[in-house]
């Protein structure tokens, strides 16, 4: 059976990645399967060219096909901020907790109508010869509240509400977040493009 290897070492990322990719039918494999994985440097400046760095560099170090993925959250009071640094908002040692954390006080005295942002995932597949041979991105539009709510998803989930919903990402049930979430999207974008090159033999 063939693989696919999921380049990233985001567990709650990995999750949700093999549920939207279980239907291919491919053998789905993490970098936790492969000790000599690298770290790669995400120095790109777009969410897209992250993706495409993490998914080349690591196929042609493991001669794998690798999926990269990269993804964060705009906001519009912000001028897009935190975007690609989205991971890395609160700075050295930074956790989901303390990102949040920043993201409520940037926002302080923001009116509600004021605090729209959307996520965006940006997925690149790469051949082993380290050739991108597929890419998609996805948006998932919200609002960012002011204080958090629920505690399921993960990173600003308990801030992001989804406004038909009138609820948040860490509200909302994963089978939920799993039609309307950025990386849902980028991934139903992907997943026929796979099939094609399964189907025709170009998988090797
Ligand atoms: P990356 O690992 O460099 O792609 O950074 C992704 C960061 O964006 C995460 O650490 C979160 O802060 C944020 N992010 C991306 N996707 C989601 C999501 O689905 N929910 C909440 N936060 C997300």
């Amino acid at each position: 059976m063939p693989t696919l290897v999921l380049g990233t070492r985001n567990r709650k990322k990995l999750g949700e990645l093999t549920a939207l990719l279980e239907p291919l039918g491919l053998k789905l494999a993490t970098l936790a399967d492969f000790p000599e994985s690298i770290e790669i440097d995400e120095t790109g400046d777009s969410f897209a060219a992250n993706a495409a760095l993490k998914a080349a560099q690591q196929a042609r170090h493991l001669q794998q096909w690798v999926l990269g993925e990269d993804s964060g959250l705009a906001v519009d009071a912000l001028q897009g901020s935190p975007g690609i640094f989205s991971a890395r908002y609160s700075g050295e040692g930074a956790t989901d907790e303390r990102n949040n954390e920043r993201l409520i006080s940037e926002l302080a005295g923001v009116p509600l109508d004021r605090r729209t942002a959307h996520y965006v995932c940006s997925a690149a597949l790469s051949d082993p010869t380290g050739t991108i041979r597929v890419a998609s991105e996805g948006i998932c539009r919200g609002r960012i509240l002011e204080s958090p709510a629920g505690s399921g998803g993960f990173g600003y989930d308990p801030l992001f509400e989804i406004v038909e919903c009138h609820q948040t990402f860490g509200e909302l049930a994963p089978a939920v977040k799993s039609v309307l979430s950025h990386r849902s999207r980028a991934m139903r974008t992907l997943v026929p493009s796979i099939q094609e090159l399964l189907a025709s033999g170009r998988w090797k």
